[in-house]
């Protein structure tokens, strides 16, 4: 439809415009619709073209099909990224977390050690002043 002189008017006064039924079984048959037609209460004021044969409506209710299923696949796939995203952002942050553990567990093992040699150093030097002790009472 090149020229729009053509298009009848809608009820309301406005010139129609030309839609895409994806609906059976005009599927793919285009229509004229008015700019305020949102799904329900207008009524299509006639087609564009002739009805489609039943081979192009099988063909087209097809590809509809596949495109829906694609467009399924995709905003899956999109939402699978971004859940992905969000578990390597998680998965840094531990082994941040990971590596500041390790850190302080190294220093509490340099820690304990430091301790128990200071505890040796003091039981030998208790040892022997506790020996001393005893030989000079003897
Ligand atoms: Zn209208």
């Amino acid at each position: 439809m090149s020229d729009s002189t053509d298009y009848p008017y809608c009820y309301c006064g406005l010139r129609a415009e030309i839609r895409n039924s994806w609906k059976t079984p005009n599927c793919g048959r285009r229509f004229f619709s008015c700019l305020h037609w949102n799904g329900v209460g207008y009524k299509y004021f006639g087609w564009v073209e002739p009805p489609l044969c039943a081979r192009a409506q099988h063909i087209i209710l097809g590809l509809l099909k596949r495109l829906n299923e694609m467009e399924e696949s995709t905003k899956r796939a999109d939402i699978e990224k971004v859940e992905l995203l969000k578990f390597e952002e998680e998965n840094k942050k531990l082994k941040k977390l990971n590596l500041e553990f390790e850190e302080e567990n190294k220093k509490l093992k340099a820690e304990i050690l430091k301790l128990k040699n200071e505890s040796t150093k003091k039981t030998r030097l208790l040892r022997i002043l506790t020996d001393d002790e005893k030989m000079m009472n003897s």
